[in-house]
């Protein structure tokens, strides 16, 4: 058998072998448990070259390291609508925004209501990377983007940090670093597409068929923003890069919002860690500090901030190239150094703790069973077995 991608099992579905591949036979596909995957078909017109497992960040147990000292913020945007409208404080756009203002595409991730799907996209202009603002909770899928890309011209590349270590590995490859800023953030882990397909499926019966969904939503707080926003009318284009914001959320119904808070079943089954992908909970090497990006951004939700409710970042920069863009976005955003005990406070340390009961929660997902009778059953009775615990734990706690 020849040796190339498809050897490995459970790998992080980054996309990127599909690029790297000379005789182009390797494509990415969604797997029975919702995640994506590398596959090849014409295993006969595989020449062994070997370069899919070279540039495979799963594939290697060291990340794609440079960084020798790491600058650390608290940070925000200066424009009140970005930081209203993206996840936390708005510093993912304004990097994007500031790379394409000087000579770069930038690459992003964006919702598609068509094939109900977040998938990656290059943008040439701010209007066009608007759709990348906000987190989308679902694994995004990279080849055409990752594809379309010519590594000859500038880009900035935004991802999660499995996705960009493939990403490092495949231009460090071809020698083409100097062209590509990338941008990781923390990273929980990545549901199950067979959750989302659920959720929307349910959703679609309450309002028709989707045209927009969100992740987040700042209405009630920031420390209040898991929230699946969704709407069934269509959006119109904005005119200005400004308008956007209002055109996709506030003049928008928003026909349907579910808040974690208020009970949201996507959220208790993203949450709960209940169908992760099987490598966020055994192979993420990419918490804390490590990332093979030039700059790792999150929600900085320590106690220095708390009483903060617009949304604040943390943005932490490992390489020259990194520091130089947080240095360039001065202008429009404000950064406060910040000592890493203080950034990144309140982030996973190490991988997502698997429940025993996530094969069964995902078999679920494939069954006729609703969402609700899901949780009520199978994940209700999970938990009983902890209540005892929770008791003695609460009394302890009180005395
Ligand atoms: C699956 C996932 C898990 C996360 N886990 C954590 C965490 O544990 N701790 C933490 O502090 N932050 C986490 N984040 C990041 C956080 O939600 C915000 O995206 C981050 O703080 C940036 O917000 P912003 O306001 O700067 O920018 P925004 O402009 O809102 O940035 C969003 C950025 O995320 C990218 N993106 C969105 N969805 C995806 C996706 N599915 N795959 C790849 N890239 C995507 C967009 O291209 C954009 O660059 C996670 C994000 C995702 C998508
Ligand atoms: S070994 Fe080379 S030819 Fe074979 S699948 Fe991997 S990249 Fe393609
Ligand atoms: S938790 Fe780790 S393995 Fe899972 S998607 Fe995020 S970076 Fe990749």
């Amino acid at each position: 058998m020849k040796k190339n991608i498809t050897c490995l099992n459970n790998c992080y579905g980054c996309g990127v072998c599909v690029k790297a591949c000379p005789t182009k036979i390797i494509s990415l596909k969604e797997t029975s448990d919702g995640f994506y995957a590398p596959i090849i078909q014409e295993q006969d017109k595989c020449i062994d070259c070997g370069l899919c497992l070279r540039i495979c960040a799963f594939n290697h147990d060291a990340v794609a390291q440079d960084n020798t000292s790491t600058d650390s913020y608290a940070a925000w945007s200066n424009t009140p609508t970005v930081r209203e409208h993206c996840s936390s404080g708005g510093i993912g756009f304004e990097i994007g925004r500031w790379a394409i203002d000087n000579g770069y595409k930038s690459v992003g991730v964006r919702y598609n209501p068509q094939k109900n799907r977040a998938e990656h996209y290059i943008a040439s202009t701010v209007e066009d990377y608007m759709p990348s603002v906000g987190s989308k909770y679902i694994p995004s899928y990279t080849a055409d983007a990752f594809d379309k890309i010519n590594l000859k011209e500038k880009y900035l590349v935004t991802g999660t940090p499995c996705q960009i270590d493939s990403f490092r590995r495949l231009i460090r490859q071809h020698r083409k670093e100097d062209n590509f800023i990338l941008l990781d953030f923390f990273c929980h882990g990545v549901p199950s597409l067979l959750l989302w397909d659920k959720y929307s499926a349910e959703l679609k019966e309450k309002i028709g068929n989707i045209s927009y969904a969100s992740w987040r939503n700042k209405s009630t707080g920031w420390h209040d923003s898991w929230a699946i926003n969704a709407d069934s009318t269509d959006g119109s284009n904005p005119s200005e890069w400004s308008d956007f914001y209002d055109l996709m959320t506030d003049e928008r119904k928003h026909t349907y919002n579910s808040r974690m808070s208020a009970g949201d079943l996507f959220y208790r089954f993203f949450f709960g860690h209940y169908c992760l992908n099987m490598c966020c909970h055994k192979s993420c090497k990419y918490k804390m500090e490590s990332s093979a990006a030039d700059i790792r951004i999150g929600d900085l939700w320590g106690n220095k901030y708390k009483l903060d409710d617009a949304g604040v970042n943390v943005a932490l920069a490992f390489t020259a190239r990194g520091k130089q863009v947080l240095a360039n976005i001065q202008k429009s955003c404000t950064l406060v150094p910040e000592p890493l005990a203080v950034s990144t406070e309140g982030q996973m340390s190490r991988c997502a703790p698997m429940p025993t009961i996530r094969e069964k929660v995902i078999s679920q997902l494939r069954s006729n069973k609703t969402l609700n009778e899901i949780n009520s059953g199978l994940i209700f009775r999970y938990n009983l077995r902890f209540l005892p615990a929770r008791i003695i734990n609460k009394i302890k706690r009180t005395l």
